[in-house]
């Protein structure tokens, strides 16, 4: 068992679940929490009586796939029985196939893309109510660190972290600090101020805009997949705990007229558009449209040039990696980065020099490919959206690509596999090597799925219009 003093900085998704996790190991764990509120005590107030300021997205629509209830299920004993005492659903996008899938027999083993939906403010609730009832996990809330201290170093030249200071001007000392404060993370001003190497940080904007409702009723039927991409939009239809679902629509973020769907009115004109989804907005729905934009793609490496620029220190989930969430993947990428981290704890715990060396180097193995498919896709839709919007030739899509979305929008067996991908399960090199999944969509090569009915960019734009 372990013994490690822990201080994990920033209470969200990640930094609750690695909290609770290195405490199951036998860790002392200390998580030091900006805003102030606690979460309410029953989960499904949350919605509405938790504000979350240091959360830019706390309120916009989150799934959480398969991958996230596997890991809760091994590594967070309870946290799955406790989300679905707080209104969670069980949600399995087979019964979100898209009408040209035609054979919708069961398989063994379809269980396994069974995944838990809820809104974001409820998941958190329950994460830090689990969090809180670990024995070695003590949560302060109202604590904003603000500063990294330094002992003796681990690698010669290389700063080692010993403890965080915070605004209120207490020093936490720490045998490892884990930095979980998300996308907008400050410890890069920090570990300069330590000295330290500068980490390597690639950072764009996706170049995406979110607007998004929210509803509350019987859940709507499902007459086209969850996401579905038409011309210069995308809509989502997502279902939530306690009776809720979202339906988002979301576009190029320099798409000027489609800024229009910031206005309810223009948001429903636009989502009656579309035949298959019209009718999940059929429902009492909550004022206004949630909006998002400027998230970032960044990754950061706290290893350059094969040597760690800092030990006693560490990233976490968004941190270390975020996305674009038009796949919706933060929190399950997020849960399988800390369920490493604890792993390479285990092996390395006194021993801050491997730890820094190797929770990295395995990360970029066994993690980074999920976030690297990810960006690589939401280049290709951003830039497809773009030339459509632009009226200019579409760039020619990857050739593979589109006949594995051509094979699974036919073939039972490789839309399962495409679910796989989709929800963190599996790579796609992964379930293209299968014999039935090469052989259909070597047979679809050269083809590209049919587009899903919707207007038209210049009927999209009347619609915007009104
Ligand atoms: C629009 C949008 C939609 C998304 N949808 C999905 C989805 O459908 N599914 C999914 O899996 N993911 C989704 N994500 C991604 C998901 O929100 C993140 O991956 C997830 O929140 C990461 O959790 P985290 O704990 O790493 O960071 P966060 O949840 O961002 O938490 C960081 C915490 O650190 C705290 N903090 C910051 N600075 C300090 C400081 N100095 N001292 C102390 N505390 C500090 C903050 O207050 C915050 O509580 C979405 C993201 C966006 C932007």
């Amino acid at each position: 068992m372990g013994d490690v003093d822990v201080v994990v900085c920033g209470a969200g998704t990640i930094g609750l679940a690695v909290a609770s996790m290195l405490a199951r190991e036998g860790h002392r764990v200390a998580v030091l929490e900006a805003d102030p509120a606690p979460a309410p005590p029953a989960a499904p107030d949350a919605w509405t009586d938790w504000g979350r300021r240091g959360v830019a997205q706390f309120r916009q629509p989150h799934n959480v796939f398969p991958r996230f209830r596997h890991l809760c299920d091994e590594d967070l004993p309870g946290v799955s029985t406790e989300l679905a005492a707080a209104g969670f659903r069980v949600l399995n996008l087979l019964d979100a196939a898209p009408p040209s899938l035609t054979d919708h027999a069961p398989r063994s083993g379809d269980v396994r893309l069974e995944m838990l939906t809820g809104r974001r403010p409820v998941l958190e609730a329950v994460l830090a109510a689990h969090a809180e009832e670990q024995p070695g996990v003590t949560v302060r809330r109202g604590v904003r660190v603000t500063g990294l201290t330094a002992g003796s170093s681990a690698i010669p030249g290389v700063p080692h972290v010993d403890g965080v200071v915070t605004a209120g001007g207490e020093r936490w000392s720490a045998d490892l600090v884990i930095d979980a404060m998300g996308r907008r993370t400050p410890s890069d001003a920090w570990l300069a101020d330590l000295g330290t190497v500068p980490p390597l940080r690639v950072a764009e904007d996706s170049g995406y805009a979110y607007y998004t409702r929210y509803y509350r009723g019987p859940l709507p039927e499902w007459r086209i997949g969850a996401v579905t991409p038409h011309g210069t939009v995308n809509i989502l239809t997502l279902p939530a705990d306690n009776d809720t679902w979202s339906v988002t629509v979301f576009c190029g973020s320099r798409d000027e007229p489609l800024k229009a769907l910031r206005d309810p009115a223009c948001f429903d004109r636009v989502v009656r558009g579309f035949p298959l989804q019209q009718h999940w907005i059929d429902a009492e729905v909550e004022p206004g449209v949630a909006v998002i934009a400027g998230v970032l793609d960044q990754t950061r490496s706290l290893v350059v040039d094969g040597t760690p620029v800092v030990t006693g220190f560490t990233t976490v989930g968004d941190a270390w990696a975020c996305t674009n969430p038009s796949a919706g993947r933060g929190i399950s990428v997020g849960l399988m980065h800390a369920h490493l981290l604890r792993d390479v704890l285990a092996e390395h715990a006194g021993a801050p020099a491997e730890f820094a060396r190797e929770f990295p180097t395995r990360a970029q193995v066994q993690v980074a490919p999920y976030v690297d498919h990810q960006l690589r896709a939401d280049r290709v839709r951003v830039a497809e959206m773009d030339a459509l919007r632009r009226g200019v030739p579409v760039p020619p899509r990857d050739p593979d690509q589109a006949a594995f979305l051509a094979a699974a929008m036919e073939d039972p067996e490789v839309f399962r596999a495409l679910l796989e991908t989709v929800m963190c399960l599996a790579l796609p090199d992964e379930v293209l090597a299968r014999p039935h999944v090469a052989a259909a969509v070597e047979a679809r090569r050269g083809t590209a799925p049919d587009p899903p009915p919707g207007p038209d960019r210049e009927e999209l734009l009347a619609l915007v219009a009104g």
